[in-house]
């Protein structure tokens, strides 16, 4: 009656992907399953990832965890935007906010009352309609059970991998320490059969998560997955890291500083600030990227620069036989917009529910794989868009930029918004139509018509409209305790 053929999962990898899978695993499937998790301390992790995004409150809030405790144990801030820095021209910048902005009716979005008003001198800026925007601008923050406040953190990935793993092995997670050195298939459909150590132990699973980082152990060195390049349009391939100490109270936003072939990454954490260079090699050398990055950044170094390479593009197929790719393993699009742990977390969700209890067939492995393609594809969309839509004019990368062919997906969004003012979020997209529009609009693309609902009010109702909005925003923002007080209130500093 219980014919259960997937009983013993087996991850490969103890990063943020590897800890992340153990956790949701462990405790949403806990008594029918076995996990056990390999990793090597040798290997280590990327070491980077430490901006989020509010789909994780979700995956925490379904696996039980406790905010406080995860904060203190990441050594987390709270999140409510990301300051895009010269971006569209030097000199710009604007915030990409989590909130709503206005009221939406069913009939379109607040943006087109907002350009209405705009065009007869009504209307102040798009983000003075958004409470979460105006938070951010004051540097200022507030949550609790009732609040409505939209945010996400920024971590320690080191430590979030530990805490992780701490939650993981209390709910039964098994770790073994050491090096992989081959992978054992069943001789007569391919399917993953063992992970073989140095030791020589051998790891028996039914079903084998690869978290292997951006090797690919499983997904690609053994099963031969093949790998999607999307650098023609993310053309970025480096990165460079370096944490700093804090040099002054933690702002609620990612800053996101754009440069002469890249961009730069500011996160300030509870205890110090990570930075990074993301930079295409093509027109930036290593040593002018950790140049640039020194001379760039506030605080004391704490750790020597380190260098990433990245591939941007995802694996052809994110599930093979009986194996499942999950975080860089599975492709990579951008650190812009931080959308990579999320993607580990909602690969786990779906994975959790089309678990392959019965065996993986094609069916439920095809489902998994189609979902995951056009949620990335939707994903890379919204990061190209930062780069295409750019005046800059100053550097080859950033006229390359400019002139480069986009998707047709993308091209069509941008076509609806530019003629027509019109945004949306469809049912694969991740980002919502408040994402687009504050992106759209802070990379200076102007629509040129709209729909035409503000003209159904006259020019006082909708002056009072935005106003009240506005003012009641104002009000709400100016009562909040700055983020860096709050935080320390939230979590003590002692425990810092
Ligand atoms: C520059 C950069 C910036 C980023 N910024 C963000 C961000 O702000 N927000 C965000 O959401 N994401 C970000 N990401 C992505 C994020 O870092 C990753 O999605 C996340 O860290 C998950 O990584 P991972 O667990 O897949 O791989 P890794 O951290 O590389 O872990 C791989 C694991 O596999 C193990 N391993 C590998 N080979 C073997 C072997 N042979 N034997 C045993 N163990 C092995 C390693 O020891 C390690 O435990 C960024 C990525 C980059 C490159």
């Amino acid at each position: 009656m219980h014919d259960q053929r997937v009983k013993k999962v087996v991850i490969a990898g103890g990063g943020t992907a590897g800890w992340c899978a153990a956790a949701a695993l462990t405790s949403q499937l806990g008594p029918l399953i076995d996990v056990t998790l390999v990793e090597s301390e040798d290997i280590g992790t990327v070491g980077v990832g430490e901006a989020t995004i509010p789909t994780i409150r979700t995956f925490h809030h379904l696996l039980g965890i406790d905010e406080r405790a995860f904060m203190r144990a990441t050594q987390a801030s709270f999140k409510l935007a990301i300051m895009f820095e010269n971006w569209a021209r030097l000199g710009d910048r604007y915030l990409h906010s989590f909130g709503q902005i206005g009221k939406p009716t069913w009939m379109g979005g607040f943006h087109n009352v907002w350009l209405q008003a705009r065009a007869e001198g009504l209307a102040g800026e798009i983000g003075d309609y958004c409470f979460e925007h105006e938070a951010a601008k004051a540097g200022k923050f507030f949550t609790s059970p009732e609040a409505k406040i939209n945010y996400a953190y920024h971590l320690d990935a080191g430590l979030y991998g530990r805490f992780l793993r701490e939650f993981s092995e209390t709910k039964g997670a098994k770790r073994i320490e050491g090096k992989i050195q081959e992978v054992e298939q069943r001789p007569d459909d391919g399917f993953i059969s063992a992970l073989v150590m140095e030791s020589g132990e051998r790891v028996e699973g039914d079903l084998f998560i690869d978290c292997t980082g951006f090797r690919g152990l499983l997904i690609e060195q053994t099963l031969k997955a093949g790998y999607e390049d999307w650098s023609h349009w993310l053309p970025t391939d480096s990165a460079i890291a370096l944490q700093t100490a804090s040099v002054g109270p933690a702002p609620p936003y990612t800053r996101a500083s754009a440069h002469e072939a890249g961009w730069r990454w500011r996160i300030p954490l509870r205890h110090r600030v990570g930075n990074g260079a993301v930079f295409c090699s093509r027109y930036l050398s290593d040593d002018e990227a950790r140049a640039y990055l020194l001379g760039a950044i506030d605080g004391e170094p704490i750790t020597e620069p380190r260098l990433i390479r990245y591939r941007t593009g995802k694996r052809r197929k994110a599930w093979i036989k009986n194996c499942v790719a999950l975080g860089l393993s599975s492709g990579f699009v951008e650190p812009l917009e931080s959308t990579s742990i999320h993607l580990i977390q909602i690969g786990l969700t779906r994975l959790i529910q089309l678990f392959p209890f019965s065996g993986c067939h094609n069916a439920l492995v095809r489902r998994y794989n189609e979902q995951a393609d056009v949620e990335l594809e939707r994903v890379r969309d919204f990061i190209i868009l930062h780069y295409k839509l750019t005046e800059r004019d100053d550097s080859p990368f950033w006229r390359r930029c400019r002139d480069m062919e986009i998707p047709d997906t993308l091209a069509q969004r941008i076509a609806l918004f530019r003629d027509d003012a019109y945004a949306y979020q469809g049912p694969e997209d991740l980002f919502r139509v408040d994402s687009w529009l504050q992106v759209m609009l802070g990379q200076r693309l102007e629509p040129q018509g709209r729909h035409h609902l503000g003209r159904l009010m006259t020019r006082e109702q909708m002056q009072g409209a935005l106003d009240s909005l506005k003012n009641n925003i104002a009000d709400a923002v100016a009562k909040m305790p700055d983020h860096q007080t709050f935080l320390e209130q939230y979590y003590p500093p002692a425990e810092a």
